[in-house]
C-alpha cells in the first residue's frame, strides 16, 4: 500500500478514537520513516516527510497538522459524570480499549444527560408535534449554512415507535444523493449489524445529528450541531426509544456532551433524558478498520440486551 495512503488511514483510525492531534514526538523517527516505506537508520526523517507531502516542523511543534477541531458539543449539560479522571492516550486502532466491566459482571453505568422526567426540547424553538413536521422543518432550514451545499436534507426515517434508535453523524455523499440516512457501504453494513440482533430497519429509527451533508464529509463544526441539534432532540423526544445506539465518535461527544474517547465510552450503559444510550464504533469506521467488527458485536449485544431487559419490565 502506498505509504501516503497507510498514513492518511492512521490519522483516520485516531480521529475515530477520539483525537484531535498527532503528534510526531510520539512517535520514533524510526516507526515514521517505516510509516513512510523509508530506509531504516539512514537518511533524514525530515526529507522522507517531505517526499511524502507532509510539512516538517520544529520538534516542539506536531510534525503534521492537527486534525480539524472537535466541535464543542451541544446537547444539554450533564448533571452527573461517572469519572472526572484525566483521559488516557486511546489504545491503538487494532486493539481497541476493553470495555470496563462493573463486579457484578453488570456493564457499569455512564454518563448522565438530563433527566427522565425533563422535556428534551425547550426554550425558544417552535414545537414539533410529528416527525413528519420536524422533516418539513429541516427541509426548510437555513439556520446554518449546510443547505446551501447539499442537494437533499436527511432528516431521517424509519418507525415513529421505534424502540430502538440510531444516531449517527451526518450524511454522505449517497445520504445527500437520496435523502436517506445510512444508504451507502456504511448504511448496508448498518442493515446487516442491525439484522444480527434481529432487528430490521422497519424496526428502528435511524438519523444524524446533522441533517444536511457538510462539504466533502468534513467534521461538523459547533455552531452547526448548535444549530441543528434540536431537530435531533425532538426526534428523540417524540420517539422516546428504550435504547439509543450512538455511532461513532461524533454522535456520542455529542449526546454525551464530552470530549471522552470512543474507547471510554463503550462498555457502558449511559443515559440521555432517562434513555438508556450505548456507544459503537461507526459502521464507515469499521468498514477501514474490520479488527474492531468484534468490540462492535459486543456493544450491539449489549444494547440488544438493554432492549430486552426494558421490555420485559414493561
Ligand atoms: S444542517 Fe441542520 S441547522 Fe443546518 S441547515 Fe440543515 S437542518 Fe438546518
Amino acid at each position: 500500500m502506498d505509504a501516503r495512503e497507510q498514513l492518511r488511514r492512521y490519522l483516520e483510525q485516531r480521529r475515530e478514537l477520539g483525537e484531535s492531534e498527532f503528534v510526531l514526538d510520539g512517535l520514533s523517527v524510526e516507526d515514521a520513516m517505516r510509516v513512510l516505506g523509508a530506509a531504516s537508520g539512514t537518511g533524514d526523517w525530515r526529507a522522507a516527510l517531505k517526499a511524502a507531502g507532509a510539512t516538517p516542523a520544529e520538534r516542539s511543534a506536531p510534525a503534521v497538522a492537527p486534525l480539524a477541531p472537535k466541535p464543542s458539543p451541544a446537547s444539554p449539560p450533564r448533571v452527573e459524570a461517572a469519572s472526572a479522571a484525566p483521559e488516557p492516550r486511546p489504545a491503538p486502532a487494532s486493539e481497541p480499549a476493553a470495555p470496563p466491566k462493573g463486579s457484578d459482571g453488570a456493564p457499569p453505568s455512564g454518563l448522565v444527560v438530563g433527566t427522565a422526567s425533563h422535556e428534551l426540547f425547550g426554550g425558544n424553538q417552535p414545537r414539533f408535534n410529528s416527525l413528519e413536521e420536524i422533516a418539513a422543518a429541516v427541509a426548510a432550514c437555513t439556520k446554518c449554512g449546510l443547505y446551501k451545499g447539499a442537494l437533499n436534507p436527511v432528516p431521517g426515517e424509519g418507525n415513529p415507535n421505534a424502540e430502538f434508535m440510531c444516531v449517527g453523524e451526518a450524511p454522505g455523499a449517497k445520504e445527500d444523493e437520496t435523502g436517506r440516512p445510512f444508504v451507502g457501504q456504511a448504511g448496508q453494513l448498518l442493515t446487516k449489524i442491525l439484522a444480527a440482533i434481529n432487528l430490521t430497519r422497519e424496526d428502528v429509527f435511524i438519523g444524524n445529528v446533522l441533517k444536511h451533508r457538510p462539504p466533502g464529509n468534513r467534521n461538523p463544526l459547533p455552531d452547526e450541531i448548535a444549530a441543528c441539534s434540536p431537530y435531533l432532540i425532538r426526534q428523540i423526544e417524540l420517539i422516546r426509544p428504550k435504547v439509543i445506539l450512538a455511532l461513532g465518535t461524533f454522535a456520542a461527544q455529542t449526546l454525551l456532551d464530552t470530549k471522552l474517547s470512543i474507547g471510554k465510552l463503550r462498555g457502558q450503559v449511559h443515559r440521555y433524558y432517562g434513555v438508556p444510550l450505548i456507544v459503537t464504533y461507526h459502521p464507515a469506521a469499521l468498514l477501514r478498520n474490520p479488527s474492531w467488527k468484534r468490540p462492535t458485536w459486543e456493544d450491539v449485544q449489549l444494547a440488544r440486551r438493554i432492549l430486552d431487559d426494558a421490555r420485559a419490565r414493561g
